[in-house]
């Protein structure tokens, strides 16, 4: 395996604990559906694409390389409020590949059987939600959001049972890392400082490395990861996207949005919007991801709290002044991302005010979240009737009025702009449809989506039929999680 990755793993010089090895189980019938060329050529990766048979049987682990230790990871996880022990029920480790430049990434394959974390699942996935998982992910990362990417989906040629027979499948995911806030709380479960100390040590090197002299560093780690989650929510609230299962294990320490079960694109500006059958309190909806995120950072600060101090009442102390700093911070980043998307330059008082506003009219009349932003960067769009009521029309005169106002620069405005509103997101009813076609077998669609969500911001695509909305689709879509 070496010839096509460059492995060199570290995550096994942790404790035992933290992992069990698990080999891979053959599957009957390997076949290519997607593969990642551009990704694998910035990696590194050397697969080879001219041989389908040959990517298949590696992307599906059906490869005998005796060297090769694959592993489950271990880690536990708040699931909708509640505790539990997890770990990698239907993923496994293939390595950490290290690229020319010198970066490393995780090589998992998800839906490639039981391991010891499996609990009551076949550690299997099915086509649709592997595929899925691959849209998104990689229009979430051309979104310029930092998150977990897909080199490959192949099909196992073996059935897959949920409600319905379905076709199994594998996807390989790439990450930075698999270091969740969840294999925090398994490590401070084990009640062993030496074991927490080890991951704790572990995920600075890997992903902190510029704080590893800092005093205080744990309280350094809590902040630095807290702003990169703030960061990572921002950019969600910025395009639409709601992730749908903020667990705590799915929340990762190097700041990248990882699990695509039920996420989903918010059409209509709805701060409640939910998408996911199983949230049934609406916890993960849109307008609830900064609370928690915020959350789950506290139940990793909690983890922190032997390596804070060893006065407990002290770490405590410590810890809360970092979580309760968040919500100001969040406010601050977040009025700065509006404010780019409404090509605002400078502050001024009125700002907050102006945002709200814009905000409060799109949830009364219905706006799609996307095509407001890209009809105000498009000024000829406003003929359009939405805007023609005199609520539009008064805000519309006050933003303008601001906007010309403070060192206003016309093209430095429309930059700001055009950086922050995408006009390509992927569409609820696009994604279905294109999924509904490559379980038929016809990737075509599929293929052409995933070219046209490589640039999102880039304003001459001019395929209607991808950034209009469809009235039909806006009717409460519900994602599943398809495990
Ligand atoms: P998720 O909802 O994808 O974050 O998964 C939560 C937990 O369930 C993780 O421990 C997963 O590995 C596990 N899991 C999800 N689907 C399956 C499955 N089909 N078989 C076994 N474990 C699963
Ligand atoms: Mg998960």
């Amino acid at each position: 395996m070496n010839s096509y990755f460059n492995f060199e793993d570290t995550y096994t010089n942790l404790p035992k604990c933290f992992f069990t090895e698990q080999e891979i189980k053959k599957v009957s019938l390997p076949g290519l559906v997607i593969f990642n060329d551009k990704l694998a050529k910035s990696l590194n990766i050397n697969i080879p694409s001219n041989d389908k048979s040959e990517m298949a049987k590696i992307l599906s682990g059906n490869f005998n390389d005796k060297k090769m230790n694959t592993y489950a990871q271990a880690y536990a996880g708040h699931q909708f409020g509640h505790f539990t022990n997890l770990g990698d029920g239907r993923a496994i480790m293939l390595g950490e590949h290290v690229s020319k430049c010198g970066k490393r990434y995780d090589i998992q394959l998800k839906g490639s059987g039981i391991t010891p974390y499996s609990r009551r699942g076949d550690g299997k996935a099915a086509l649709g939600p592997m595929l899925r998982e691959y849209i998104i992910s990689e229009a979430v990362h051309h979104l310029n959001i930092p998150t977990t990417r897909s080199l490959s989906v192949i099909k196992t040629g073996e059935d897959v049972f949920r409600e319905k027979k379905l076709q199994g499948s594998i996807l390989t995911r790439i990450a930075s890392s698999h270091i969740r806030v969840g294999t925090f709380q398994y490590a401070a479960a084990q009640q062993d400082t030496k074991i927490l100390r080890s991951l704790f040590d572990y995920t600075v090197k890997r992903h902190y490395s510029d704080i590893k002299n800092s005093e205080e560093i744990s309280i350094k780690l809590l902040k630095e990861f807290s702003l990169k989650q703030i960061n990572l929510i921002i950019n969600w609230m910025r395009v639409g996207f709601i992730h749908g299962v903020m667990n705590t294990d799915n929340m990762t320490l190097s700041g990248e949005t990882i699990d695509y079960g039920p996420c989903a694109f918010m059409n209509s500006y709805d701060p409640n919007t939910k998408f996911s059958s199983i949230d049934h309190m609406g916890r993960y909806s849109y307008k609830n991801q900064p609370i928690i995120a915020q959350w789950n950072i506290a139940r990793f600060a909690e983890t922190l709290l032997p390596l804070i101090s060893s006065d407990l009442n002290e770490a405590i102390k410590k810890a809360e002044d970092v979580i309760k700093s968040m919500p100001e911070t969040y406010k601050t980043n977040w009025l700065n991302m509006m404010k780019k998307k409404l090509g605002l330059i400078d502050n001024d008082s009125e700002d907050e005010n102006i945002i709200n506003s814009l905000l409060s009219w799109m949830e009364k009349n219905n706006a799609d979240f996307t095509n407001t932003f890209v009809d105000l960067m498009n000024e000829e769009n406003l003929d359009q009737s939405i805007y023609k009521s005199q609520e539009f029309k008064s805000w519309f005169k006050i933003y303008k009025k601001r906007k010309l106002s403070k060192n206003f620069s016309k093209s430095k405005s429309l930059k700001l702009m055009k950086e922050n509103n995408p006009i390509i997101i992927p569409r609820n009813h696009i994604v279905e449809n294109v999924l509904s076609s490559a379980e038929e077998r016809d990737l075509n669609p599929l293929k052409k989506f995933l070219k046209v969500l490589e640039n999102p911001y880039d304003n001459n695509v001019k395929i209607p039929s991808y950034f209009k909305i469809d009235i039909k689709s806006d009717q409460p879509y519900m994602t599943f999680c398809g495990t």
